[in-house]
C-alpha cells in the first residue's frame, strides 16, 4: 500500500473513521510490534487526554520526506508529522483524531545520539504527534507543550534528557529549517 497516497486520499475526502486506529511498522525497529505501538498509543492518548483514535505510520526517511513535500512544501525528510483529521475541530464526540508518520531513519538517529534505543524514540516520537493532534503546537505556545510533554514522558517511563534534548533541537532545527512539523488544520 502507498501510504501517502492514503493519508492524502484520507485528508482529502474526509472519510477516515472507518480505518482509524491502525498501526502500520513498514520499516522493523527492534523491540517494536504493532501491537506494541497499540498498546502504548492508548496509554498515551489516554495521557494526553486526546478523545479521538490515531493512525501512526512508522516507514523510512524518504516517506517522511515525501508527505512533508506534498503537505508542508519541504523538500526535505523529517522525524515526525501530524496530520489532524480535518473534522476534529473540537476533539469532542470525534473518533477519529488524525494520522502520524514517524520516519524509523531518523528515529534511530536520534537515539543514537541521545542515549536510548529506537524504540523508546518512536513512542517519544508518537507521543509528540498526539500532542500535535490534541492541539498543541510548540512553536508558538511558550513551552506549554514542552512542558506537558516532559510530564507525560515521565507518567509514560519514556527517557528524558531534555536539556540535551532541547540544545540537539536547537542545533537541528538550525540545519533543517524546522525539526518536525505539523499539518496545520485545513479550513473547512
Ligand atoms: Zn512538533
Amino acid at each position: 500500500m502507498d501510504f501517502s497516497r492514503f493519508i492524502l486520499w484520507r485528508i482529502q475526502s474526509g472519510i477516515s473513521q472507518s480505518r482509524a486506529g491502525l498501526v502500520i511498522l513498514q520499516k522493523k525497529v527492534a523491540g517494536l510490534t504493532e501491537a506494541i505501538v497499540e498498546r502504548f498509543l492508548l496509554r498515551a492518548r489516554r495521557a494526553a487526554g486526546l478523545r479521538g483514535v490515531a493512525n501512526v505510520l512508522v516507514t523510512s526517511s524518504a516517506v517522511l520526506r515525501s508527505l512533508n513535500r506534498q503537505f508542508r512544501g519541504k523538500d526535505k525528510t523529517t522525524d515526525v508529522l501530524s496530520f489532524p483529521s480535518p473534522t476534529s475541530k473540537s476533539g469532542r464526540g470525534n473518533k477519529f483524531a488524525g494520522d502520524i508518520a514517524i520516519s524509523a531513519d531518523v528515529a534511530a538517529d536520534n537515539a543514537a545520539r541521545l542515549g536510548h534505543s529506537p524504540a523508546e524514540e518512536v513512542k517519544i516520537l508518537a507521543l509528540h504527534g498526539i500532542l500535535h493532534l490534541a492541539g498543541f503546537d510548540h512553536e508558538r505556545d511558550n513551552g506549554k507543550m514542552a512542558r506537558k510533554e516532559a510530564r507525560l514522558r515521565h507518567a509514560l517511563k519514556l527517557p528524558s534528557v531534555l536539556t540535551e534534548r532541547a540544545q540537539f533541537a536547537k542545533k537541528i532545527s538550525r540545519r533543517r529549517g524546522t525539526s518536525h512539523g505539523m499539518l496545520m488544520r485545513r479550513k473547512a
